[in-house]
């Protein structure tokens, strides 16, 4: 299994930009356009996740709006496999399903269409973001694979908030693995 050094992971930090109080006071927001924009970055990271992803013979990799799309479009095409969108309620023109989850204040719901995975049951499934923080968007997100009638292997992450405890919502519907920790 392909791995990155300690060396190869600071680089990454520290090409992602912090920026304080965004949305909101208190947030410190993780911007990943600066990783993007930085060549050897961006390719160390593809290529990592390209060795790792290639070895778990995939049907699919479906990415969470919005910025879970860059990577996994890209993922999925380095590995000659189709790309799901999970969208924020309302966005996808077919028909959908729909799973909620609740934020500090209120709900909000992710959508697929419902043939996303092409009536292939138990296709193999990864699902990806930019980032987990309280994990409720990536759990319903893993939920929405299930309901669909894949099978969701591994859900990915650039990077874990691992301060604020997400991937305990992830325990009992997926695997997962991030790339770099925040403690
Ligand atoms: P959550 O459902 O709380 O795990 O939130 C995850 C989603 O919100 C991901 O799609 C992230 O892109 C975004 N997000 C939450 N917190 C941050 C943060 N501090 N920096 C950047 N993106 C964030």
């Amino acid at each position: 299994m392909n791995s990155l050094t300690n060396v190869e992971k600071s680089f990454l930090m520290e090409s992602i930009r912090d920026v304080p109080d965004f949305p909101k006071p208190g947030i410190l927001f993780k911007d990943i356009t600066t990783l993007l924009n930085n060549p050897e970055a961006y390719s160390l990271l593809m290529g990592h996740l390209e060795a790792r992803y290639g070895e778990y013979d995939l049907d699919y990799i479906a990415g969470i709006e919005s910025r879970g799309f860059i990577f996994g479009a890209a993922l999925a095409a380095k590995l000659g496999i189709g790309f799901v969108p999970v969208r924020k309620k309302g966005k996808l023109p077919s028909a959908t399903i729909a799973e909620k989850y609740a934020l500090e204040y209120g709900f909000d719901e992710v959508e697929i269409h419902i043939d996303a995975f092409g009536g292939k049951e138990g296709a193999k499934v990864l699902l990806i973001d930019d980032l987990i923080a309280t994990g409720g968007t990536a759990a319903a997100a893993a939920k929405l694979i299930k309901d669909a009638g894949a099978e969701c292997v591994e859900a990915c992450f650039v990077i874990n908030l691992a301060f604020l405890g997400g991937t305990r919502k992830l325990a009992d519907i997926t695997p997962h693995y991030s790339v770099l920790e925040v403690e």
